[in-house]
């Protein structure tokens, strides 16, 4: 099956087409930098990181971009109550969301723009719109001018009552939006200079300015998590496209967000979960496969019994693929059956994850049952090492190195002895004894067809 996504821009599902051959750019809105974000900001980023493997998938060279925000009133506010400096605070969480994107084997991206390193760009680009007519100036602030733009309402329809912003400064229109927002006292020493006085470029701007300047204004791709869609993309693509006269993006993915109590998991409703805490507690890859588990179209709660399932997800992946001589599977060439087909096109189809991972599970099933009655052949074998680097070519959860270079601790092995003596005279009660010893240990041990296996809890 060839890709298809979910297009916001037509509400329906469509063939992707790129538009060259085999690159195909991508752009997602990445995170305001001013504290330590939450595992909702994070479902937003894998969902980015899934897409980019998913297009790789399936042979695509990507070019993807996910910018920084570093400047924004919350930024602006923390500096202040911190008394610290613009630099001080943002330099701090930008390293904290690249540490986390990489404990979260989030694939590094090409461009991680700063927007205060494209400001000279943002003032050429608001004074373009100025001058074709598409903006105008009050009292130091720029804004867009929305009746200038008939195509203005790609995402809603304008007549509906829409979320206004800036509406303390004079302009307009209501819904015109702030291009450059003049300095006030509260933003101390940050600001730049301009022809329309000091001040500082407004969000919309910022992203439309990066996605100017390092993609020349089209995208393949543009993604974000569903909360951006209006005003955000409407006015990002409104300013850029007054301009060009084509489209920024022919494709727009958008991302459900992650609930706390059926609220949206925000900072500013204080009902959020600190990802850092998540990792050090549950382990990286349990937090990726939580985040993966669920289509990036549907609403998730957060809950810690969703997390223990996916840690039981991965110790069974690990148990089973304990079973194979895993020396050699980078190198496995990819030759796929129909059950890797199955979960191809799952993906394939718009992303879905949650059905990929149900393929992946009943083919483990299957070849389990094999194992369990001695009728594994060497082609099984073969599908079952090419399937385990599939599946981890996308979810990314398994250490194969590390399943390899596990030794068993010699005291764990000698109650796994006593434990295997005690089952031969059927002294079950001893038996379970020992399994809680070795579970204390930090081993889980399981009974099979061949006898005890071990492994390593997480
Ligand atoms: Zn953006």
């Amino acid at each position: 099956m060839n890709l298809k996504l979910y297009n916001s821009l037509s509400s329906k599902k469509e063939n992707f087409r790129p538009l060259s051959n085999k690159r195909v750019k991508t752009y997602g809105c990445g995170p305001t930098v001013y504290n330590d974000p939450h595992i909702g900001n994070f479902r937003t980023f894998v969902f980015y990181d899934l897409l980019n493997r998913v297009l790789k998938m399936n042979g695509y060279n990507t070019v993807t971009a996910v910018n920084i925000t570093d400047i924004d009133d919350k930024i602006i506010d923390r500096v202040n109550q911190e008394n610290s400096s613009l630099k001080e605070i943002t330099s701090k969480y930008e390293l904290s969301f690249k540490e986390i994107s990489h404990s979260l084997k989030i694939l590094p991206n090409n461009h991680n723009p700063r927007a205060t390193e494209y400001v000279d760009e943002m003032i050429e680009f608001i004074q373009t719109l100025i001058e074709k007519n598409f903006a105008y100036e009050i009292d130091g602030n720029v804004f867009f001018d929305i009746e200038s733009y008939p195509k203005y309402g790609k995402f809603v329809n304008i007549d509906d009552e829409l979320q206004v912003e800036d509406n303390e400064l004079s302009k307009k229109n209501v819904n015109d939006f702030t291009l450059w927002k003049a300095k006030k006292d509260s933003d101390g020493n940050i600001f730049w200079n301009s022809q329309w006085g000091k001040g500082r470029p407004g969000w919309h701007t910022e992203c439309a300015v990066m996605i100017k300047t390092l993609f020349k204004g089209q995208l393949d791709i543009h993604c974000g998590g569903i909360d951006l869609k209006f005003p955000h993309h409407e006015n990002e693509s409104a300013q850029i496209e007054a301009i060009q006269g084509h489209n920024l993006s022919n494709y727009w993915l958008h991302a459900e967000h992650l609930n706390m109590d059926d609220e949206k998991m925000s900072k500013s409703l204080g009902n959020f979960v600190d990802v850092n805490s998540l990792i050090k507690k549950h382990g990286s890859s349990v937090v990726r496969l939580f985040l993966l588990s669920a289509h990036y179209r549907t609403k998730v709660s957060f809950s810690y019994k969703k997390l223990d399932e996916c840690k039981k997800m991965i110790e069974k992946i690990e148990r089973f693929a304990q079973n194979f001589d895993l020396h050699d599977i980078e190198n496995i060439e990819l030759k796929f059956s129909s059950q890797h087909h199955s979960f191809i096109n799952s993906l394939n189809d718009d992303l879905n994850t949650a059905e990929a991972i149900g393929v992946f599970f009943s083919f483990l099933s299957e070849i389990n049952k094999k194992i369990a009655n001695n009728s594994l052949n060497d082609s099984d074998k073969e599908k079952t090492l090419i399937f385990l680097k599939l599946f981890n070519s996308i979810f990314d959860i398994i250490d194969f190195d590390n399943l390899e270079s596990k030794e068993t601790p010699v005291e764990v092995q000698d109650l796994v002895n006593s434990r295997q003596e005690a089952r031969k005279n059927l002294d079950w009660k001893m038996s379970d004894i020992l399994r809680d010893k070795i579970e204390s240990l930090g081993w889980h041990v399981e009974d099979t067809a061949d006898g005890q296996k071990l492994i390593q809890k997480k």
